[in-house]
């Protein structure tokens, strides 16, 4: 079922309102339509890369569905008085999208993660969830001169999902770059999704992603993202004087 959906511009970037259960229907919707949709999940980091970068902000501003990932995102948004409702994280309406491929029987193929990362993932996923159908999976660490053959090899599989994991930006100018030329009906840019369902990196516990901390959680357990993190504060103070 297709919806109307509102969107709320921060620092620019139109991001959808939409809570976890909407972006699902819509993602189902663009499943079973008949031309090949996008969807992004950006964060504050990627916010703030648009503002810098012109072709960042079109092409976020071109997705089909653009989620509210990141806390930050939805603090903006109170900031500003918006409308987006919830936190939508990739990887949970990556979870969602995969609970109704399987039930479908709609296939998926993962490009992203360290070489065997992919295929652990698949793995894992036909085991969470039961009756899962692996279009096929490549590994993220490919030179430009190959992207041909991991088009063709797309195709050949032919999916009716791809989760491209390349990590942010990458993905999304991936997904920009060829989107026309892959035949499946929803590609999405989901950054480190495919290292959880292979378990080498852990989500953080519920109570974290309830209080808003999954942040605080990952900083822990990855304190060489620090440089990186730095840019939340500076986009909260950016929106702040927006
Ligand atoms: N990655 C990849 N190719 C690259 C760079 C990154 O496949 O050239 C993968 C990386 O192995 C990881 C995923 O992209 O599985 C997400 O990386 P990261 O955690 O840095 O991105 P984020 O999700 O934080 O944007």
């Amino acid at each position: 079922m297709r919806q109307m959906k509102k969107k709320s511009k921060i620092l620019n970037v139109a991001i959808d309102a939409v809570t976890n259960k909407e972006a699902l229907e819509i993602a189902i919707g663009y499943i079973e339509s008949s031309s090949t949709k996008k969807i992004y999940t950006p964060n504050p980091e990627i916010v703030m890369m648009a503002q810098t970068n012109d072709s960042i902000m079109r092409l976020l501003n071109e997705g089909d569905l653009v989620v509210p990932d990141g806390i930050g995102i939805i603090v903006a948004s109170k900031i500003k008085k918006l409308e987006l409702k919830e936190r939508v994280a990739g990887v949970d309406l990556v979870d969602n999208i995969l609970k109704f491929c399987a039930k479908e029987k709609k296939s998926f193929f993962i490009l992203g993660g360290k070489p065997g990362i992919a295929e652990l993932a698949c793995e894992k996923i036909k085991e969470l969830h039961v009756g899962s159908v692996v279009a096929g999976y490549f590994h993220g660490y490919f030179k430009e001169t190959e992207d041909e053959k991991i088009l063709r090899k797309i195709n050949d599989a032919e999916p009716d999902v791809v989760f491209v994991c390349l990590g942010a930006p990458k993905q999304e100018i991936w997904i920009d770059k060829y989107h026309k030329e892959i035949h499946c009906k929803l590609i999405m840019g989901v950054g480190g999704s495919v290292d959880i369902y292979a378990g080498t990196v852990k989500r953080a516990p519920q109570i974290f992603i309830n209080l808003g901390l999954e942040w605080f959680y990952r900083l822990i357990k990855e304190p060489w993202r620090f440089k990186r993190m730095l840019v939340l504060p500076r986009f909260l103070i950016k929106v702040l004087f927006s």
